[in-house]
């Protein structure tokens, strides 16, 4: 029974306890020390199983959660399994929630007592061993991906990046420059994209998604399918003759349908693979069977219509999920005319407009007519920080993005006006209050604190009524052009793809960590980590350090060439289960099966259903022991037996 300095022994008279726990049956010893996790306790603890030839151990001390690992230690170094030990909390859960002795004192004996119920029932249990699959899969091209799959196969792994669209670079390539620096987001992403292209520990599967995960951590079995682009890449040089003759053309999703692509097209000049792809639904051979003009001219002999989607079967050790958002959909703010009035754009159409290699090639021009725009007003907090009609989250970017695009409005058009709508200004990063000051001071930009009400036409302007909170008055400002800061959110298709890898998501369908503080990369599956904005709004900074420490994370991993599986794991009592799959469901890890299995019943022989526990997957939560009716499911180390011990223990 350890004292914790006063932490224990001002509030649990110990030597009541001792009294107490002394009678039990099966208690041969008890010994108290000031600190038992100190080496002088740990060393008393071993002498104690020597000396008196002790067959279990139960430590009176802090929570599990900060020394189980140590007197399990401690126990296995006298030779005893490390399973055979108890930790009664008498701190967390005793001498820190009470203020009087009187009341502590009991509720410590009751611990105690069950703590000794509990472990005359363990068993000693091993530890096996699986092997590694040091190779890592990593799901979405955009930064947080590339910078993973750099940083892994920079550690000496193999790494396999798999990015949905026909190149990588997700949406940091859509930017023009980027906060609070004001570097130009193509010259700091582009040369990341040539890296990990050329880097000989990684292979780049683009076009190409996640069709079924199976396994478990160290042994991923992943099938990738990878779509027919029509064009072979392994023989096209990327020459470019093939679009420039192709007559068919689409909106161009790069530049936020602002502009036009043809049917075979590369999304933009720095794509990588640099290699085009058809799309099919606009491609007047698959739509028309006529025209082939893309096969006809291109002088490699890349273009294959006959191509079809491939399947990939990969194992993995380890797999990162960077799969990053979108952005919010504003047609539910019909008072902001979006999509009704053209010259009422989203902040990412805003980074196209002004971007050089943009469909205006770098002229901000109103979308309606093309005109300068010369009054340009910003509306923040579009779908996030409302519970109303988006969601209750700050979208985290849109503060210094929207201080970003209008700086870069005034700079380059300095005798343009810019307004922002605002609700906070929130810059919790290194140099950005700095930033928000310089657009203030200056580059003259104009903050209006409170909402906009409504966005309607007058002439060919807009007028844009909002409330300045901070003079109190309504205010209506005639502009050219109205930029909304939509919020960053989920992937529509996230849900679905965490559900197929079997990690949890939270109400917004951001990806969740193990914990929010002391776990943040990692998933509440074993081998899964996550990077960027597929867990939550986030800047290029924060996405690239996570990317960063999943990376690690992985390296960690491999650094093992084999891994300890957690014998406290699920078991099935196949003569009892009723194979109901109650059970199936409820575990989160997607560790439980069923099969079916043949008996003999008399002289015939029947087949059942029953469940069965993958061990490699289960971590040992229990859930589905709760859930099983038949109370065929039990967890190793936590039996329905040594439960309800401790409650009949404590109940006594
Ligand atoms: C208008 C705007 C301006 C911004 N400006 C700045 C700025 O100046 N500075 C800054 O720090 N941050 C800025 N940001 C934030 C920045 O865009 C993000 O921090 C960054 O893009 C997050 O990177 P990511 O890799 O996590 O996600 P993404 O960039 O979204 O990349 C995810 C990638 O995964 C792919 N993918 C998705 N699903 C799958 C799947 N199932 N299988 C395979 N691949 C998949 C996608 O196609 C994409 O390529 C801005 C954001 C916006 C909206």
């Amino acid at each position: 029974m350890c004292w914790c300095g006063s932490n224990i022994a001002s509030t649990v008279d110990l030597d009541r306890v001792q009294k107490a726990v002394e009678k039990l049956t099966n208690v041969v010893h008890v010994e108290q020390n000031k600190y038992t996790c100190s080496e002088p306790g740990q060393a008393q603890i071993v002498a104690g199983i020597r000396e008196h030839n002790l067959d279990r151990v139960v430590v009176a001390a802090c929570s599990p959660r900060m020394h189980e690992k140590t007197f399990q230690r401690t126990v296995a170094k006298a030779g005893l399994n490390p399973y055979l030990l108890e930790i009664a909390n008498i701190r967390e859960h005793c001498s820190w929630v009470h203020t009087s002795v009187e009341e502590a004192t009991p509720k410590a004996i009751d611990l105690l007592r069950a703590a000794v119920a509990k472990v005359i029932r363990n068993t000693p249990l091993t530890t096996s061993t699986i092997p590694v699959e040091k190779r890592a899969l990593v799901i979405g091209g955009g930064i947080a991906g590339i910078q993973a799959a750099l940083d892994i196969a920079d550690a000496g792994h193999q790494v396999v990046l798999v990015e949905k669209e026909p190149t990588i670079g997700g949406r940091m390539a859509q930017l023009d420059k980027t906060f609070p620096t004001l570097d130009c987001s193509a010259c700091i992403l582009t040369p990341k994209m040539v890296d990990a292209a050329q880097h000989p520990k990684i292979r780049l599967l683009t076009y190409a998604e996640i069709e079924e995960v199976g396994g478990y951590i160290g042994n991923f079995e992943v099938t990738i399918r990878k779509k027919a682009r029509s064009v072979n890449e392994d023989v096209c040089t990327g020459c470019g003759i093939c679009w420039s003759k192709c007559p068919s053309k689409a909106p161009n999703e790069f530049d936020c349908g602002l502009g036009e692509r043809k049917a075979i097209y590369i999304p933009f000049p720095q794509a990588v693979p640099n290699k085009p792809v058809i799309d099919r639904e606009n491609c007047r051979y698959f739509t028309k069977g006529k025209c082939g003009v893309c096969k006809k001219v291109c002088p490699a002999g890349a273009v294959d219509f006959e191509q079809e989607d491939e399947l990939l079967r990969e194992r993995f050790g380890a797999i990162v999920v960077a799969t990053g958002y979108e952005l919010f959909d504003h047609s539910v703010y019909g008072e902001y005319g979006y999509g009704k009035y053209p010259d009422v754009i989203t902040g990412l159409e805003f980074e196209r407009l002004i971007n050089a290699s943009g469909p205006t090639g770098g002229k901000l021009k109103r979308p309606s007519d093309g005109k300068i725009p010369k009054t340009v007003v910003f509306v923040k907090c579009v779908g996030s920080r409302d519970e109303a009609k988006g969601f209750p989250y700050c979208s985290r970017t849109c503060c210094m993005y929207t201080a970003k695009q209008a700086i870069l409005l005034r700079e380059k058009m300095p005798e343009a006006e810019a307004y922002v709508f605002y609700m906070d200004v929130r810059t919790p990063g290194k140099g950005y209050e700095e930033f928000y000051t310089r657009a203030t001071e200056e580059f003259g930009v104009n903050y209006l604190r409170g909402r906009v009400a409504r966005i309607y036409p007058k002439g060919d302007q807009l007028v844009v009524r909002g409330e300045d909170t901070l003079v109190g008055a309504q205010v209506e400002i005639e502009a050219d052009l109205v930029v909304l800061a939509t919020a960053m959110v989920a992937r529509r298709d996230a849900a679905e793809l965490a559900q197929r890898i079997g990690f949890s998501y939270d109400q917004y369908h951001f990806f969740t960590e193990a914990h929010p503080k002391l776990r943040p990369v990692e998933t509440n599956t074993a081998g899964v980590f996550l990077a960027g904005a597929c867990q939550g709004p986030k800047d290029i900074p924060d996405t690239v350090a996570q990317a960063s420490a999943a990376a690690v994370k992985v390296a960690m991993l491999f650094s093992r060439d084999e891994l300890e599986t957690n014998p406290m794991v699920a078991t099935v009592d196949e003569g009892t289960c009723s194979g109901c799959e109650w059970c199936k469901p409820t575990c989160p890890y997607g560790a439980i099966d069923i099969k079916t299995i043949e008996e003999r019943v008399g002289k015939r022989t029947v087949s059942r259903r029953v469940a069965t526990v993958n061990t490699g997957l289960c971590q040992g939560c229990g859930a589905c022991t709760v859930a099983c009716r038949s109370g065929a499911m039990n967890l190793k180390g936590f039996t329905n037996e040594q439960i309800l011990a401790e409650v009949e223990a404590i109940c006594l």
